[in-house]
């Protein structure tokens, strides 16, 4: 099997003047998935044990602080009595395209670098679990809302990328 021929790059990144997150090199794999055929995960991956809420998850190096602020935020300054309510679990990395969708670029969980909040009750359309408030602090800590995006995606929150 000719494997060397497959393999894609995303030069994302690069183009838009973003260093320090990475390059993929990638085959694609069927469902939109992706297999990762360069040392990106090695150089720019890490598990992190003790995220609040949901324990041990891997995620991109660069989102490690901004998350954990924010998480510790909400634990501490929020004052829910059960938060576990609205943050039960975390989906970060998962290694596919955009809408699984092989014509897509990339989806930002591939690098890791984006995170679904409850995923089974924030599916996209008009309604969400997740307070308003919980939104304005994953924002002021550095993410992207997917709620506003043009396609709304009120479980996702990526991390807002920094030029230079
Ligand atoms: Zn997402």
């Amino acid at each position: 099997m000719s494997y060397v021929a497959n393999v894609r790059i995303t030069p994302k990144f690069k183009e838009e003047g973003l260093e320090g997150y990475g390059t993929i090199q990638y085959v694609d794999l069927p469902q939109g998935n992706i297999k990762i055929v360069n040392d990106f995960f090695k150089k720019y991956m890490v598990k992190i044990d003790d995220v609040p809420w949901v324990g041990k998850k891997w995620m991109h190096k660069a989102m490690v602080q901004p998350l954990m602020d924010a998480l510790r935020y909400i634990e501490h300054k929020c004052g829910y009595d059960d938060v576990y309510e609205y943050i039960e679990d975390l989906s970060i990395y998962c290694p596919r395209h955009i809408w699984r969708k092989a014509s897509k670029p990339l989806s930002m969980h591939a690098y890791g670098l984006a995170f679904d909040v409850n995923a089974w009750e924030n599916m996209p359309g008009d309604t969400w679990t997740i307070p308003d408030e919980i939104v304005d602090v994953f924002k002021n800590f550095g993410f992207k809302w997917g709620g506003d995006f043009k396609k709304p995606d009120a479980m996702h929150f990526e991390l807002k990328l920094k030029t230079g």
